[in-house]
């Protein structure tokens, strides 16, 4: 590079030179480096010949766009070099290659075309500058940094670092580094238009820094990438390894790998055709699967749940059906009627083999033996029992899955029950039917209808398992508190068998037959150490509990139990015997229990008898009249049903006015208030009617209603009392809070007949009607201006007999 002062007699620094030009595509060329060129373009060739005749010297300049292929004076920049060719060679297709050594920068004052190449008129520039204290300081740190930039990028010769960090000459040592610091092409031009070497070492300074953070965070992930590559590669050497090694420790008896087992577990059940199919292609998959990814436990919970299923395994059904009966009547006391159509449904089973009409129903407030009756026919038959509770079920995929995409997923309750229940045919209760919901997830209701349909059910497919399974064989039952809240698609695949409750009678027996010496059992006790008397069971049932079923008597029962166990084992004695003296010593006084009705006569209330999902109940139905303009306000949670029996009562008022002493008029000025208490819990129904139609009359006219006649009945706006529902339920609960008349539509006379108990029906009174003039009659006192309404009154009657008396 010294000797370039020589060789370059027509070129001088500052003076107009014509040299012949060659323009660079893709590369900028800077003073004091030596450049391999290729060159093909016909004008350049042109420029070479003509260099290599003359003084060898050439500007080199870069065009501004790399595509140009014959590029004009105004594609080219205006600053380039003056080079010196050191060496040409002539390639065998015509192309040259050539070694230039770079003199100067210089600017293009004009450009020409002439003798077939580009010629330019050029002034050229040299630094010369005697570099101060702190712009030596700054190129000791640009030397520091450029060695290290040149140790990261893999493109550059470590030595090349040394080497220009050694150049004491400053325009020389910036116009190496930008040289040899790798960046865009116009980037370097700037550099490279640079005149001032200060700045021009400034100026790449910042790019050089630049790039090394660029190139240090390259580095950084690439030794990340290589560092999980081989990680990958390791794990799956390993895996491998493991997998040969448990195969070969498989061999000798020792089952680890689950896939193995698994597909051992496939070929020694009994699956459907398609069920084999799927679960072997599923191990398969997994088999190539590794086996830490979600992907394989999905896999293996699924195979899993395959194998768990009951293809094939089922119970031989008892086929006599007296032995099923007197197992039915062992489990539990009373219930003639139900047990008696489940044994007739058992007997059209056995005929059919299938069922295909109506599943049962069991219907009845909680505690009456509805669970205990299904499992009760489940021993009797001698299948499996399994329940589900669709209480707040909402979502379709709980009865029938979900999709395995989904993180978590599992079969519906169906399938969950049928593995439970480990056959193919078991005794299946669907607990609370009543209680089913529907939303925006999906309505359960319909899966629930394909699931009950026999049609559709032989091939039942869930979401998780996507696989059909017949669930034709299963025993169906299903339970609810109320049979008017189940929707009424279910309610015609149902057949209801009503459990209403059960009187004091029966709650002894039930109490003395199975719910003591069940809890005897349980709690370790002999007849020896632990006894109730009857008197005080019958104080447990009047007292302690007010209930239609037994549920809380069996609690009592247990909490005895207990304090008897624990007495044995403390050794404060060796037997307990109950009776009413010592029982509040165990359960402590009874709550003090308020009757629903107190005794008395009353203006503006009337004893109502509903019907809840807890059974029958005595309410309080209250009316008030105030100066208003005819308004009717209905307060208690009154559904629809009950607001119109209650507009009917206002209707038949009106119309009947005169003759029940009111004044025709009396509505322009009064308002009506009637109210339900309990006012947080539901109510619906129309059987509210005529105990509503009398609390109303009474509060316009202030004749007194007797607080212990219980009334029921719908009305209708001439004034005819309908039948209703639950009468038995009413008639109990009546029985429990000691109202011992009721008014009851003449209709269900039928119903008390055959339904109530003659030890229940001994003490109380009934009195049936037809229209609601005799309720008022029955209810209320006799009014005082009403001479005329008083031969209409019917007799009352009384457990002796009578003409409306039902015993
Ligand atoms: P439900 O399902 O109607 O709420 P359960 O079946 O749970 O009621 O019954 C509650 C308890 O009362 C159970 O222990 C059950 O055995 C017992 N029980 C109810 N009715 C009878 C009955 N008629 N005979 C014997 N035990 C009964």
């Amino acid at each position: 590079m010294g000797s370039s002062k020589n060789s370059n007699k027509n070129f001088e620094e500052g003076a107009p030179a014509e040299l012949p030009t060659v323009p660079l595509r893709d590369t900028v060329l800077f003073p004091h480096m030596f450049a391999p060129l290729m060159i093909g373009r016909q004008k350049s060739l042109e420029a070479m010949r003509h260099a290599e005749n003359g003084d060898s010297l050439l500007f080199l300049v870069t065009q501004k766009d790399v595509e140009t292929e014959e590029p004009e004076p105004e594609d080219l920049y205006r600053v380039g070099v003056v080079g010196r060719v050191v060496q040409a060679l002539a390639l065998p297709d015509g192309n040259q290659k050539a070694l230039i050594e770079v003199l100067s920068r210089a600017t293009a004052r004009e450009f020409v075309e002439k003798e077939g190449m580009l010629v330019s008129t050029v002034v050229s520039c040299v630094d010369h500058l005697t570099p101060n204290r702190a712009q030596l300081a700054l190129m000791r740190s640009v030397g520091e940094q450029f060695e290290g930039y040149v140790k990261l990028n893999p493109a550059i010769p470590d030595a090349v670092g040394s080497v220009v960090k050694g150049i004491s000459e400053y325009g020389k040592f910036a116009d190496s580094v930008c040289a040899y610091v790798v960046l865009p092409v116009d980037k370097k031009q700037e550099f490279l238009a640079e005149r001032d070497p200060v700045k021009r070492l400034e100026r790449v300074n910042v790019a050089l820094a630049n790039e090394i953070k660029v190139l240090e965070l390259k580095k950084d992930i690439d030794e990340k990438v290589r560092e999980r590559a081989s990680n990958m590669q390791r794990d799956f050497y390993l895996r491998e390894q493991k997998k040969i090694i448990e195969s070969q420790l498989g061999e000798q008896g020792e089952g680890l790998d689950p896939v193995a087992e698994l597909r051992q577990k496939v070929k020694d059940t009994d699956l459907t055709e398609e069920a084999r199919k799927v679960a072997t292609k599923e191990l398969d998959r997994l088999a190539v699967t590794p086996s830490e990814s979600p992907q394989a436990t999905v896999s293996l919970n699924y195979v899993d749940w395959i194998i768990g299923l009951p293809w094939g395994q089922r119970t031989e059904d008892c086929g006599d059906l007296r032995e099923a009966a007197r197992k039915l009547d062992r489990g539990h006391y009373g219930l003639g009627e139900p047990k008696e159509r489940i044994i007739e449904y058992l007997a059209v089973l056995q005929m059919v083999k299938r069922q295909k009409g109506p599943i049962l129903c069991f219907a009845g407030p909680p505690g009456v033996g509805k669970t205990s009756l299904a499992r009760g026919v489940a021993e009797a038959l001698g299948r499996k029992f399994v329940k589900i509770s669709l209480g707040g079920v909402r979502d379709e995929a709980e009865i029938r899955g979900h999709r395995r995409t989904y993180v978590g997923a599992l079969p519906g309750r169906i399938i969950q029950g049928l593995r439970k229940a480990g056959s193919r045919n078991p005794v299946f209760l669907l607990d609370e039917i009543d209680k089913l919901g529907a939303d925006f997830r999906g309505d359960p209701t319909s899966a629930l209808l394909e699931v009950l349909d026999p049609d559709e059910n032989s091939h039942f497919s869930d979401h998780y398992l996507e696989l059909e399974f017949d669930l034709s064989e299963i025993l169906f039952i299903a339970t609810c508190n109320m049979e008017a809240a189940i929707p009424p698609v279910l309610l015609d695949r149902t057949e209801v068998l009503r459990l209403p409750g059960y009187t004091e009678d029966e709650k002894l027996n039930i109490a003395r037959r199975h719910l003591i010496p069940r809890n005897m059992v349980e709690h370790g006790l002999n007849r020896r150490q632990f006894t109730i008397t009857k008197p005080a069971m019958l104080e447990l049932i009047r007292e302690y509990t007010s209930e239609a079923g037994v549920r809380n008597l069996d609690k009592y029962i247990a909490a005895l139990c207990r304090k008897c166990a624990r007495r044995i084992v403390e050794k404060r004695g060796r037997a307990l015997r109950i009776t009413p003296r010592n029982i509040s010593r165990y359960l402590g006084l009874p709550d003090h229990r308020q009757l629903a009705v107190e005794e008395g006569k009353v203006a503006g209330t009337a004893t109502g008898l509903a019907w809840t999902m807890h059974g029958g109940r005595v309410m309080t139905v209250e009316a008030s009249a105030m100066p208003g303009k005819g308004a009717l306000h209905l307060t208690g949670k009154l559904g629809d049903v009950m607001k119109e029996s209650a507009s009917a009562a206002v209707a038949f008022i009106r119309s009947h006015a005169a003759k029940l002493g009111l004044d025709p008029d009396f509505f322009a000025e009064k308002d009506l208030h009637v109210h339900l208490p309990e006012g947080a819990i539901p109510k619906d129904g129309p059987s509210a009617g005529a105990a509503m139609a009398v609390a109303m009359l009474s509060a316009l006219t202030g004749r007194k209603v007797d607080r212990q006649i219980g009334i029921t009945g719908e009305i209708t706006l001439r004034g005819r009392i309908l039948p209703v529902g639950g009468i038995k339920a009413k008639v109990l609960a009546a029985h429990r809070e000691k109202v011992r008349h009721l008014v009851l539509p003449r209709a269900n006379e039928r119903d008390v007949r055959k339904d109530i108990p003659e030890s229940v029906a001994k003490g109380m009174h009934f009195t049936f009607v037809d229209r609601l003039q005799q309720v008022f009659a029955a209810a209320m006192e006799p009014a005082s201006k009403e001479p005329k309404e008083k031969g209409k009154q019917p007799a009352r009657t009384n457990g002796n007999g009578g003409d409306n008396g039902a015993r």
